[in-house]
């Protein structure tokens, strides 16, 4: 039996594993997809204490060396279902079934979809940093206007010969140091009050057909990929009536604990207002002390 297990490898998930480590826990991981989660996606992290820049992709296998060094144990599976018996959970994923005195959900949060005709076809992606490569001297576009399209659309912008910024409102929700830099590029063209209808195509992205918002008239673009970045949502119904929740996302109470003894939510997944790697490894900071004062 674990002293703790964690449900996702992201920022959060790695950094409570890190903490209880260090406190002498023993501790398993247990992640569906990818080591880092949403940030090794991100080609640019320029807001961590300490570190003037560095690539979500190096972020995140540093704090995976890190862990593994301290004894981590990880396993490359999905978690189906969480039990609480007595004083202890049971764990079971597409694999295998595991117990452990506590359990930390870091399972973050996932991108939403556009739900358009078309979104299907190649050439769609939710990933700028693992696809744009592939677009290099091509038309495209990014669809959506808070942080991660503008991310994507700064990075795109070094690959497309076009970027075409395509936006529901008439202003960015993102940092203005992004938006200022996006507006500076000479291969970017900005689209305000336009709504995506459908994806046009025969096997890949051909065209993207849209509405202005404020004259009702229909007009398109013709693209060979279209990237998609319109925010996300946490996927907790595994966790059943272990947890509360406002939106999908979990409540905790100030020491990251769930409604359920022992069960602990840290990072995207909580209900929070702030959702970044500095607020993802704070939460997990505090639940991995909680989880050691208890333990111990
Ligand atoms: C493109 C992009 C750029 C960003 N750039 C920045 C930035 O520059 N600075 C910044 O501060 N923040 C940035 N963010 C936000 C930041 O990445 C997140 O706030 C933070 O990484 C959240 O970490 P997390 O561990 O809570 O969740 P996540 O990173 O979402 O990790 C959750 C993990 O849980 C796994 N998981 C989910 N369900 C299960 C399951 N059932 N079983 C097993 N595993 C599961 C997922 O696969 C995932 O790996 C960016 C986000 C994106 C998408």
């Amino acid at each position: 039996m674990y002293d703790t297990i964690i449900i996702g490898a992201g920022a959060a998930g790695m950094t409570a594993a890190l903490n209880v480590l260090r406190n002498g826990k023993t501790c398993l991981i247990l992640e569906k997809e990818l080591i880092g989660g949403q940030i090794a996606n991100s080609p640019r992290v320029e807001n961590y204490p300490s570190i003037k820049e560095i690539s979500g992709e190096q972020f995140s296998s540093n704090l995976f060396d890190q862990i593994i060094d301290l004894g981590c144990k990880f396993e490359l599976e999905e978690v189906l279902k969480v039990e609480k018996s007595v004083d202890v959970f049971t764990v079971t994923t597409n694999y295998a079934q595991y117990e452990a005195k506590t359990v930390v959900i870091a399972t973050g949060a996932e991108h939403n979809k556009l739900n358009v005709p078309g979104e299907n076809l190649k050439g769609v992606s939710y990933c700028a940093l693992c696809d744009g490569a592939f677009y290099k001297g091509e038309e495209i576009a990014v669809i959506g206007d808070a942080n991660t399209a503008l991310q994507y659309a700064l990075l795109l912008s070094n690959y497309a010969k076009k970027v075409h910024f395509c936006m529901l409102f008439d202003k960015f929700f993102g940092d203005k140091i992004l938006s200022d830099r996006l507006v500076q590029k000479e291969n970017v063209a900005i689209y305000k009050n336009i709504q995506l209808n459908e994806i046009r195509g025969k096997d890949s992205v051909e065209k993207l057909v849209f509405t202005n918002t404020q004259t009702n008239e229909e007009f398109d673009l013709d693209v060979k990929a279209c990237f998609v970045a319109i925010g996300m949502s946490p996927k907790t119904d595994i966790f059943n009536d272990l947890v509360d929740r406002v939106k999908g996302y979990i409540l905790v109470d100030e020491n990251m604990m769930t409604k359920t003894d022992g069960l602990y939510a840290i990072g995207d997944v909580r209900s929070k207002t702030v959702r970044q790697l500095t607020t993802a490894v704070s939460d997990a900071a505090i639940a991995a002390f909680n989880i050691t004062k208890r333990l111990s």
